[in-house]
Formats: structure tokens, C-alpha cells, sequence
């Protein structure tokens, strides 16, 4: 059985000939097929309900390889690659905002549903402010299908790799023609399963997470994972923590804590800033849900927008409240959130510039910090979506 980024199954014999299912009731046994698959869990917090009392546990290893499953990496390492490469893309804005006037604001990049709606609905306007960085999902297909391949001495076609995310939106962004290999006719990501569709699975194959035992992850230079970690200001975003200190620091040579959130409208539009005698050096906001980016977006096209970073992700709350995330029965929305946030707060907080085997794999891999290598592997671009509308000269 092949699931498709859409969502789509397919049943394929032995010479290779696919065959569309309607409706397929996909077991764990069914992927015993295929000869090689990848898993790279996003977060990998998975919890589950039992006897009425919510349990939280980390998903393992054995949950996630369903048998054909050889590896199960972390997203929290590609999203050091993210973090890294947009800290510096904003650098190098800031200093040419003078120059180009769609430089600054930079908008984060890493949700694809924002992503979707700049596209179709304010195209080339916006797409100069977007960030090119791709996201951790996208930099972990590159990883995968391109250093990981090398190292096992397979083409990227003979890798098989699932995503697990928060997020249906996920989906939509794996099948984009940007993360198409043409040469060898293959994604970066061939399939995203939500964490939902994950507990699904388990549930039909009745294996409860509590009865199962721990296992180690992989890691894409060898060797034995540490223990579970995220970033700074993690969980849903983190981009804008991660950038304000580095920026912060490199261009004004202040060192930043923490970080204090200015709540505006509500508790998903926040600003901070950054300031010295009075003045204000950077001013960054982070904008959640729809009704917030389409504030900020009628601030910019007002030419009104003061910010110069903004972190947009199109759910309230970030992906901690995904609509690809795990519901409980019997438990509030705003109580889900507090226990996520919670297991988040719990991980130890990584800094990616500390990460040995990130430096590594910049060093042989990339070819350097800020190299061209690292500029085509870890970057992506935008497309503007006519909307039929706007043939007719239809004015909105
Ligand atoms: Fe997906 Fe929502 Fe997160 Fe965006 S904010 S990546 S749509 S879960």
C-alpha cells in the first residue's frame, strides 16, 4: 500500500503497477511491502487517554517503526537547520532594507496554511517578505533524500519517507512541485500522517502507548539519540525568539535573556522590542490565526506595518493546536493546550548553533555557514496564484 501526500491510497503489485483504492483499511502489516521507510516524527509527543485519566507519553521508536520502518529520526534536528538559516536570511534583509523596500518585513515561512493563503490571495505583493527558508518538514526531506542517501549509498527513489505532523496542511506542503525531484522522479516527503492518523493506526492494530517499551532514536550521523530537546520559545513557532536574540546580538551587540511578549488585540497578536536611549532598534510581532494575518496584511499593504520579523501561523495558538493534533475526549481545547505547552516546557531547550552534528553536517555537507550549497539545499521560493478573478478585472 502506498499512501499518497494527498491522502490518497494506492494498492501497487510487484511490477510496481499502482492501482487507486477507494476506501483502503490500511493496517500496520500492509507496509511490510515496501523496502525501506523513514520516519521523522514531529515532536514526537503523543498522548493518549486511558481509564479516563489522560496519560502523556513520548511516542517510541517501536510505535512509529511499523514493521518496513528502518529509522525514525527527530524534527527537532532539521528545525535547527530552520532556525539557523532564517537568523541569518534576516540578517542579511535588515542590511539591505535600505536598498529594497520589500526586505523587511521578513514573514516566517514554516506554516504551510499562511504559505497557501499568500499565495492565492495577496501573490506577488507578498511573496518578497515571505522568508525562503523551508521549513523543518522540507529541510528533513532534504536531509533524508539527499545526505542520508549518499551515506547509505541509495538513490533518493529507494527511500520511502513519512512525515508525522500536527498538521494537515503538512500534506499540501510536501506535494509542491518545489520538493519534486525530477531527476529521480521522487518527493523529499512521500507521505505526512497527522499524530491523529497516527493514534488512529495504533488504535486499529490495538496497541495501547503504555504498554510500550521505550526505544531509542535514530540519528542521521549514527550513533544513539539524546534525550528528547526543543528550541527556545518551541512548541509552536520559536522563530521569533530564536531570530530576536541572534539579531539582537549581531547587530547591535546586546545580549537578550528572555524575552517580553507586548500582548496588542489579543493573546495571538504579541509584539516585542528591542530598544537603546529611547530608540527602538527591532520591533517583532507574532500574528496567529486568520484574523490576525489579515490585520497584518492590511497593515502592510497600508504601508503601515512597523514590524521587521513577523513569525504567521494560521491556527490560533500555533500548530500546539494543529487541526492534525490529537483531541481528548472530555478535555477543553484551552486545557490541551496548557498540558502541550506543559510537555514542551518539560524538553530540554536546544540552541542550534550548539549542535555538534549540525556544525558537522554544515561543515562536509553544505560546504559552510552561508554557503551556496546551504543557500539551494535549505532555501525554497513562492508562487503567485492568478485568482480567475482577476482576469475578469474584478475589483475586491
Ligand atoms: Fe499547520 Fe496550523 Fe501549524 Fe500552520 S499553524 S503549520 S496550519 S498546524
Amino acid at each position: 500500500i502506498r499512501i499518497e501526500a494527498d491522502g490518497s491510497y494506492f494498492q501497487v503489485n510487484q511490477d510496481g503497477e499502482a492501482q487507486k483504492l477507494e476506501k483502503a483499511k490500511i493496517t500496520l502489516n500492509d507496509c511490510l511491502a515496501c523496502s525501506g521507510c523513514i520516519t521523522s516524527a514531529e515532536s514526537v509527543l503523543v498522548r493518549q487517554q486511558s481509564h479516563g485519566e489522560q496519560k502523556k507519553v513520548l511516542a517510541l521508536k517501536k510505535l512509529l517503526s511499523c514493521p518496513g520502518v528502518h529509522y525514525v529520526f527527530d524534527t527537532t534536528f532539521s528545525r535547527n537547520f530552520s532556525l539557523l538559516e532564517s537568523q541569518q536570511e534576516f540578517v542579511r534583509r535588515f542590511h539591505r532594507q535600505a536598498d529594497d523596500k520589500k526586505a523587511l518585513p521578513m514573514l516566517a515561512s514554516a506554516c504551510p496554511g499562511w504559505i497557501c493563503y499568500a499565495e492565492k490571495t495577496h501573490g506577488s505583493f507578498i511573496i518578497p517578505h515571505i522568508s525562503t527558508t523551508k521549513s523543518p518538514q522540507q529541510v528533513m526531506g532534504s536531509l533524508v533524500k539527499g545526505y542520508f542517501a549518499e551515506q547509505k549509498h541509495l538513490p533518493p527513489d529507494r527511500i520511502y519517507h513519512v512525515t508525522v505532523m500536527p498538521c494537515y496542511d503538512k500534506k499540501l506542503e510536501a506535494s509542491r512541485p518545489d520538493f519534486f525531484n525530477q531527476e529521480y522522479q521522487t518527493r523529499d516527503v512521500d507521505c505526512v500522517i497527522t499524530t491523529g492518523e497516527v493514534l488512529k493506526l495504533l488504535e486499529q492494530e490495538g496497541v495501547s502507548l503504555s504498554d510500550v517499551d521505550p526505544a531509542p532514536l535514530d540519528t542521521l550521523l549514527g550513533g544513539a539519540a539524546g534525550e528528547l530537546s526543543t528550541h527556545p520559545g518551541g512548541g509552536s513557532g520559536g522563530y521569533l525568539e530564536h531570530i530576536f536574540k541572534h539579531s539582537a546580538r549581531e547587530l547591535f551587540g546586546i545580549h537578550v535573556d528572555s524575552i517580553h511578549y507586548k500582548p496588542l488585540k489579543n493573546k495571538d497578536f504579541q509584539e516585542v522590542t528591542l530598544e537603546r536611549d529611547g530608540e527602538v532598534l527591532l520591533h517583532f510581532a507574532l500574528a496567529y490565526g486568520f484574523r490576525n494575518i489579515q490585520n497584518l496584511v492590511q497593515k502592510l499593504k497600508r504601508g503601515k506595518c512597523p514590524y521587521h520579523y513577523v513569525e504567521v501561523m494560521a491556527c490560533p495558538s500555533g500548530c500546539l493546536n494543529g487541526g492534525g493534533q490529537i483531541k481528548l475526549e472530555g478535555e477543553s481545547s484551552k486545557e490541551e493546550l496548557q498540558q502541550v505547552e506543559r510537555l514542551y516546557e518539560s524538553l530540554r531547550a536546544e540552541i542550534p548553533e550548539e549542535n555538534q552534528a549540525v556544525r558537522e553536517l554544515y561543515q562536509h555537507w553544505l560546504g559552510g555557514w552561508g554557503s551556496e550549497g546551504a543557500l539551494a539545499v535549505l532555501h525554497t521560493q513562492y508562487h503567485a496564484v492568478e485568482r480567475a478573478n482577476s482576469a475578469l478585472n474584478i475589483k475586491w
